[in-house]
């Protein structure tokens, strides 16, 4: 039962194979049973979860039921949840209940989702391997000596361990694609703007979007058909015309014109990886697609803008968590300076204090121009590299990670060891545009993503390549030992 997708599970519940509270409860065991080795949630809302599967039976027994009715998925510990602890990965958060849903939230439970929990994640989803969340290491279902990626390393080995049939995520610099491709799920980061962040604990504003992870590209579209949404309460939120992404998944892609940047083959690529990738690349020729190479010339600029904008954006960003009105307050405080200082320094722990620096120094005057200024002003010349590819091709493909899912503690002393596994996601956030993982390989036993990157709003476009590559290709259906 675990192994089924969002879309079978729609149609075994409309067909009244099991109830909503029956597949509930199956999740509900297996999180119970696997957990305690993946530790990929924070939180389960297991009672809540029995109440919204009863009233989803109930619903569908008066004939009231739609698509995602009494179907079970988790939620990323980054949206706010009402009445249910939201600690972002944080220690800062680890008493913060949530007053109020997300608009991600909010729009799930409309849709008549079931909530199972509330998904681990790096803390403040800074970090690429979940090393560095409050609540402790996520594992890889792959390989629990490996990590899972980060930072929505719970949301993707929660879908990979199949403890979940999906679970939101959210992707400042590759946290939604980056474990979807170390875990061997699905997983969809959206054009900046297309889903609301109201409720999404901000990370880098600029940068940050929700998106789904799930088993299949097919499972993603049913999501962002519930996540996309204009929202008055998000001013970056972009109104357009609502959208079936499940309409165009099965149209021929014979045709389509693919873009190989060169600089994502580089010295970087793991050469095994680069051979998984290629051959997913020639399933596409066999169904008709054109192979380009193309340049993003300035693709070895974007770590280093990034890591000036997204610390400069969080250094702001967090400065609400001061100990007063929310979050972690130390004890006896002597005065408000001590009661600012040590609630702080107690409740972030040693990478979020380490963004917050290095966004204070680039923001300060005298260093605003030579590192913020100049930080924006590159992020302009990537965004044009992707135009200007973008007038020949259709979409553009390369690796997720330069290599398979590291082992736990790998690269934790070594802060840029880690910043580079974002190399060849972190240019897409910097741009604003929309990006996919899928499964396409597996390199020592580990499983290798193939990276999808659309053109603005051309989410349609890129779920339905992914879906005839997954019709074509069965990397997606595989999944660790013993699940
Ligand atoms: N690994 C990157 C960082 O630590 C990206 C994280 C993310 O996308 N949230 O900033």
């Amino acid at each position: 039962m675990h192994n089924k997708t969002i879309a079978q599970i729609a149609k075994d519940l409309e067909n009244k194979v099991y109830s909503s509270v029956e597949i509930t409860q199956h999740f509900l065991k297996r999180i119970e049973e696997q957990d305690k080795t993946l530790n990929s949630f924070i939180t389960v809302t297991a009672e809540n979860a029995l109440q919204e599967a009863k009233n989803a039976d109930n619903l569908r027994a008066k004939g009231e039921a739609s698509v995602w009715t009494g179907i079970p998925m988790a939620h990323k510990d980054i949206f706010c949840t009402d009445g249910v602890l939201t600690s972002c990965g944080s220690k800062m958060l680890s008493n913060f209940v949530a007053p109020y849903d997300a608009t991600v939230v909010s729009n799930f439970k409309q849709a008549g989702a079931v909530s199972l929990g509330k998904t681990n994640m790096d803390e403040f989803a800074m970090g690429s391997s979940n090393e560095t969340s409050y609540f402790g290491a996520v594992k890889n279902p792959w390989d629990t000596s490996r990590v899972p990626g980060g930072s929505s390393g719970g949301s993707a080995a929660a879908v990979a361990g199949r403890l979940t049939p999906g679970a939101t995520a959210s992707d400042t610099g590759g946290s939604i694609r980056q474990p979807a491709a170390l875990c061997g799920v699905t997983g969809l980061k959206p054009t900046y703007g297309l889903v609301s962040r109201w409720g999404m604990i901000a990370y880098a504003s600029s940068l940050d979007q929700g998106g789904p992870i799930a088993q299949t590209a097919e499972d993603c579209a049913m999501m962002l058909n519930v996540m996309a949404s204009f929202d008055t309460k998000d001013s970056t939120s972009i109104e357009r015309p609502k959208q079936d992404y499940t309409a165009s998944l099965n149209n021929s892609i014979a045709g389509k014109t693919i873009g190989l940047p060169k600089e994502y083959f580089s010295k970087d690529l793991d050469p095994a990886m680069a051979a998984a990738v290629r051959a997913a690349v020639s399933e596409f020729e066999k169904m008709g697609c054109k192979v380009k190479e193309i340049s993003l010339p300035n693709t070895h600029l974007a770590i280093p803008a990034y890591y000036v904008v997204a610390p400069a954006e969080c250094s702001a960003n967090l400065s609400r968590m001061d100990g007063v009105r929310f979050g972690h307050r130390c004890e006896n405080p002597k005065d408000l300076e001590d009661l600012y200082k040590r609630s702080r320094a107690e409740g972030f722990g040693k990478e979020v204090q380490r963004r917050i620096m290095v966004g204070a120094y680039a923001l300060s005057a005298g260093f605003y121009d030579a590192y913020y200024v100049k930080a924006q002003k590159i992020r302009r010349l990537i965004k044009n590299d992707f135009v200007a590819a973008f007038k020949d091709v259709d979409i553009i493909m390369g690796p997720v990670t330069p290599s398979p899912a590291f082992k736990i503690g790998e690269n934790t002393s070594d802060p840029i060891a880690m910043y580079l596994e974002d190399i060849f996601t972190i240019a897409l956030n910097l741009a604003g545009l929309p990006g996919m993982s899928v499964p396409a390989g597996m390199v020592n036993g580990l499983p290798v993503g193939l990276q999808l990157i659309g053109n603005y709003w051309d989410e349609a476009q890129m779920l339905n390549i992914a879906h005839q590559f997954q019709l074509a290709t069965d990397w997606h259906k595989q999944a660790p030992a013993g699940v």
